[in-house]
């Protein structure tokens, strides 16, 4: 690969835009909310780098990560803030956890046991989050059986190296629009979920702070929402908030205010050719020219994280005007059609994702015809994609 990043097909994030999504997320919340931005999956696939010393002037409580990998990696960055991992991660890895000074959260009492012991043997301290099942169902010790868990996380938290700090829960539906929707539960029937949804696991995580008499302002810190929850309900979110997919320039849900968009998807026009009426292009041959047309090969394929499924579907900005993908996009290169934009050149550059001059493709628009979420989108983009952080001021 050469050293010029701009050279080919790459992402540029803007720095300013992602520093005040976060603001956006502060001024949605009470000014007493803390926020934990969530970084995980190298920041939703965009460079972790680039997007804590983004934020880092917000001075954010702690970062969020999914694993101890992810965790050692702000380490070696240099990041002295606190870090949850925020998945349930394997006992074989809680050591490395306790050397890298990582919060835990906690769904499995096993896990606090040994994160205790390896805490004691190191003579080391160590912090955990208590994450509770409301009703997300993947992770978390059930809300319904604080009970009995409560006192063991209590024992295992008193005397000892591990600090107790925080206990949280995960909507399933913030991202619903506030009318709610009825879905059909495997054979159950129907439920309503959305704000409704939400208002029950708030409920249900309320009781269990009571169950086990941890008051709301105490020194356990109580938090549940991520970015659709911060911005539809900032009543229910506890004292600190863990948004993700906004502060990327991500729609975080339904009827939902609209970030700054943060990122573009770039890649330079390879060729240009004039091609006869009928001829094929792609594998499978699966678009032909319906009469003269011009096509340009851009550089960039599903190789780079371009979903495949846009194939025939997809379009891209080229001097500011929208050019449909035509044939399969292959793992390295895309044909679009540019027969209505005049002046097209060899090394211009077509915008995927992102504005160019007054037309823009969100990456909604972008998930949406290729059957995914926004999220599914930013973290998809391959290794070989530069990630480009641009400075910009803050005004
Ligand atoms: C990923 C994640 C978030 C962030 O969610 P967004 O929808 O991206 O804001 C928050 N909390 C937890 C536990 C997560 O796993």
């Amino acid at each position: 690969m050469t050293s010029d990043p701009f050279a080919r097909a790459w992402v540029e994030i803007r720095s300013a835009a992602v520093r005040r999504n976060l603001r956006g997320i502060r001024a949605s919340v009470s000014p007493e909310v803390a926020v934990i931005p969530m970084v995980k999956a190298n920041a939703y696939g965009l460079g972790v780098a680039g997007a804590v010393e983004a934020m880092e002037p917000e001075a954010p409580m702690a970062w969020g990560v999914a694993t101890v990998e992810e965790g050692e990696e702000l380490r070696a960055l240099g990041i002295s803030r606190p870090v949850v991992v925020f998945c349930p991660v394997p006992p074989g890895v809680v050591a490395r956890a306790v050397e890298a000074e990582l919060t835990l959260s906690i769904s499995d009492l096993a896990v606090l046991e040994r994160l205790r012991a390896e805490a004691e043997a190191r003579k080391r301290f160590a912090t955990i989050h208590v994450e509770v099942d409301t009703g997300i169902g993947r992770a978390g010790l059930s809300w319904d059986r604080a009970r009995k868990w409560g006192p063991r996380v209590g024992e295992l938290t008193r005397d000892g190296p591990v600090r107790w700090e925080g206990c949280f829960t995960h909507f399933h539906s913030a991202d619903v629009a506030a009318e709610g929707r009825r879905v059909e539960v495997s054979g159950e029937g129907e439920e309503r979920i959305g704000v409704a949804s939400m208002q029950l696991q708030a409920e249900r995580f309320r009781q269990v702070m009571e169950d086990l008499s941890l008051p709301w302002d105490g020194p356990v810190l109580p938090h549940l929402g991520n970015s659709a929850a911060a911005l539809r309900r900032p009543d229910l979110v506890g004292r600190a908030v863990r948004p993700g997919i906004f502060l990327y320039g991500g729609g975080a849900g339904e009827g939902l205010p609209d970030p700054e968009p943060a990122v573009a998807v770039r890649a330079r026009v390879a060729l240009v050719r004039e091609v006869a009426p009928g001829t094929s292009v792609g594998y499978g041959a699966t678009y032909r020219a319906r009469g003269p047309e011009r096509w340009a090969t851009l550089a960039i394929g599903y190789g780079d994280g371009l979903p495949r499924s846009l194939s025939n579907r997809g379009v891209v900005l080229l001097h500011g005007r929208r050019a449909p993908m035509v044939g399969r996009i292959s793992m390295d290169l895309t044909v679009v059609d540019i027969t209505r934009i005049p002046g097209v050149r060899t090394g211009d550059v077509a915008t995927l994702v992102g504005e160019d001059g007054a037309e823009r493709i969100t990456v909604e628009e972008m998930a949406m015809e290729a059957g995914t979420i926004n999220y599914e989108i930013f973290t998809g983009f391959s290794p070989r994609l530069p990630r480009v952080w641009i400075p910009g001021d803050d005004g």
